[in-house]
């Protein structure tokens, strides 16, 4: 288990599915959660409320991370010192031909406009030694229809390579961790779904669809001490999928 005590955390979309999971993991670890959310309150308060029952602590912050000034408002409720930031928070696409210019440019906006300023207000918040871990996704790597929200995964893929480089004096860390198939609300097709979780299942050594937990633990181990030479990589996180 890390040891995230006297340590702050923002886990941006933390509301529901995987970011709620962190957010928890970072909590029972320690540290002092900040449960960002986009527009869904009841959501976010049962994250808060959660972590508060089980001893740790957290509040909520809201911002539309699609919106111009979002970034802006979310660190209006921060300040330093920020030890940890996990860019999850992300909204799924259309495929080739529904795309409009509009969705085009709102799955950027959040999927890597909103990450790539969030860490940008965060670093001059940030001790050195402290840990950036951008959730990206398998769709990186294995071909889907939905070509803008891959897009979107592929470039948080390559931002962490470079800036891990160039956040490597400061003994900051920058790993990407990439979840497969995981229940959620993004995949809520998946939720009575027999024969498609079946599919998932038989394709994963693993043999069985991931939940939000296990991505949670594997960013805690990102975010702990014992993570420090770990840096600049992607981490696929999905139980063995497509291996062969
Ligand atoms: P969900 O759709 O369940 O949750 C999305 C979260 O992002 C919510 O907290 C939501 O807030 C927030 N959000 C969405 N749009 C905005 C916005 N405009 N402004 C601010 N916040 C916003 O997603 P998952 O939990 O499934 O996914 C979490 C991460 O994991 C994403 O980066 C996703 O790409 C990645 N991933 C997921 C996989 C899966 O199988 N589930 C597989 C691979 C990667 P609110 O509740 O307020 O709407």
């Amino acid at each position: 288990m890390a040891d995230l005590r006297d340590k702050t955390a923002l886990v941006t979309g933390a509301s529901r599915g995987l970011g709620r999971a962190i957010a928890r993991r970072l909590a029972a670890d320690g540290a002092t959660v900040i449960v960002h959310y986009g527009s869904n309150a009841a959501k976010a308060s049962e994250t808060v409320a959660s972590i508060s029952a089980a001893g740790g602590k957290a509040y909520a912050v809201q911002a539309d991370l699609q919106s111009a000034d979002g970034v802006d408002k979310l660190f209006a409720e921060i300040s330093a010192p920020l030890d940890i930031v996990v860019n999850n928070a992300a909204v799924f696409s259309s495929t080739l031909f529904d795309t409009t210019v509009d969705e085009f440019d709102r799955v950027f906006a959040v999927n890597v406009k909103a990450p790539f300023f969030i860490i940008q207000k965060a670093l001059p918040l940030m001790p050195d030694g402290g840990r950036i871990i951008n959730i990206s996704s398998g769709v990186t790597w294995f071909a889907v229809p939905e070509l803008v929200y891959s897009m979107t995964k592929g470039a948080l893929n390559v931002l962490g390579r470079s800036l891990a480089n160039t956040l490597g004096d400061r003994q900051i860390t920058v790993n990407t961790v990439s979840p497969g198939t995981t229940h959620s609300d993004m995949n809520a097709w998946l939720r009575d779904n027999p024969e498609a979780q079946a599919g998932i299942s038989g394709i994963t050594a693993l043999g069985r669809v991931g939940e939000p937990e296990d991505i949670a633990d594997a960013v805690s181990l990102v975010a702990s001490a014992d993570a420090r030479w770990i840096t600049g990589e992607v981490i696929e996180v999905n139980g063995g999928f497509y291996l062969g």
